[in-house]
């Protein structure tokens, strides 16, 4: 204990982890003009239409006159007689985002996993398989990259029960006992979601509640923390408050109307005593800025009273071999143990 109490503040800050929670804004911010093929990420508004399934609602008569997925779906799944429409919905959510492919230049994506460590994590909302295809072709650069975790299950994963195991569903067989791996099930929008579906989902939400508690910076990007999602953000919320944090920080990533987005995340940033930005786009936040070093760049500035810049900030790159040599100034000095802003 006496070893830890030498430790200075920024040491120790060094030492924590940036957590990002990315919602619906994140991918459509990825993907501007679709994926790599024009398929739009559908938004929870029209949803069903934009995916070309709204002609299963043909002939039922629904209360609500919202055309929001997660009206339509709550209602339907909650009428034990529309459990063959609600299946038929979720096999068409599942097939829409099976085929998103990710455009073939770098994308914000990557930029964002690029740009984070190991000891780190990126937590989303979003069902798609983007964020993993783009994890799949950035490894390639650096193996040191973040935990991701998917609140709400992705398509992309594949799980098998038997070994409580998970990794990619397009592995199709469990790399541990050989079985073929099972889907995950989405967790669909419902008021009162089960937290504990499966295995998949449960980790999940245990491992976000650790990073949650222990992360010096917390971002959230495009997650509006919707009606449905309220037990989601009061879980957070709990997590997050376990401690007053006066020297961390909360950035928002959202083209929303500032007033709503204080609205909706003030009361995460009373523990930080309101160290809330708001940003409009990735390449704004604290990573465009301090890509590899967020929390070290953060700590330099805000702790240490440091008053330059870093010389190596995130940029739009056409191609992955321009990426890989934006990165590898930092990634050659990690190898050197050397995680210091440049
Ligand atoms: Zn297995």
């Amino acid at each position: 204990m006496k070893k830890h109490e030498n430790y200075d503040i920024a040491e120790i800050m060094r030492s924590r982890p940036h957590l990002f929670i990315l919602g619906a804004g994140a991918t459509k911010a990825t993907i501007p003009h679709g994926d790599k093929y024009s398929r739009q990420s559908p938004v929870m508004e029209n949803f069903m239409q934009e995916i070309g399934i709204d002609g299963l609602l043909y002939g039922i008569k629904l209360k609500t006159k919202s055309k929001n997925i997660e009206a339509i779906y709550s209602e339907l799944a909650s009428k034990p007689e529309y459990a063959d429409v609600v299946r038929k919905i979720e096999d068409g959510i599942v097939a829409h985002y099976r085929q998103m492919q990710i455009p073939d230049a770098p994308t914000l994506y990557d930029y964002l996993i690029l740009s984070l460590r190991k000891k780190d994590c990126i937590a989303t909302f979003n069902w798609d398989p983007l964020l993993i295809q783009a994890y799949n072709r950035v490894n390639k650069i650096t193996k040191d990259l973040p935990q991701m975790l998917f609140l709400h299950s992705s398509v992309a994963v594949g799980i098998c029960e038997d070994c409580r195991h998970y990794e990619p569903y397009r592995n199709r067989y469990c790399s541990i006992c050989g079985k073929p791996l099972d889907s995950p099930k989405l967790l669909y929008p419902v008021k009162n979601k089960n937290y504990s579906q499966n295995i998949f989902i449960k980790d999940a939400w245990s491992t976000l509640q650790y990073y949650l508690e222990t992360a010096c910076i917390v971002t959230i990007w495009g997650y509006s923390a919707p009606r449905s999602d309220e037990e989601a953000k009061n879980m957070m919320l709990k997590a997050f408050s376990s401690d007053y944090r006066p020297l961390d920080q909360i950035e928002v990533i959202d083209i929303a109307v500032e007033d709503v987005l204080y609205k909706t995340w003030q009361p995460f940033a009373k523990n930080t005593n309101f160290h809330l930005n708001i940003h409009r786009s990735l390449m704004e936040s604290l990573i465009g800025e301090f890509p590899r070093r967020s929390i070290e760049g953060y700590v330099k500035r805000y702790i240490e009273g440091w008053w330059n810049g870093s010389t190596l900030t995130l940029k739009e790159c056409k191609t992955f071999e321009e990426l890989t040599l934006l990165m590898k100034p930092l990634i050659e000095n990690e190898s050197q143990n050397n995680y210091n802003v440049i």
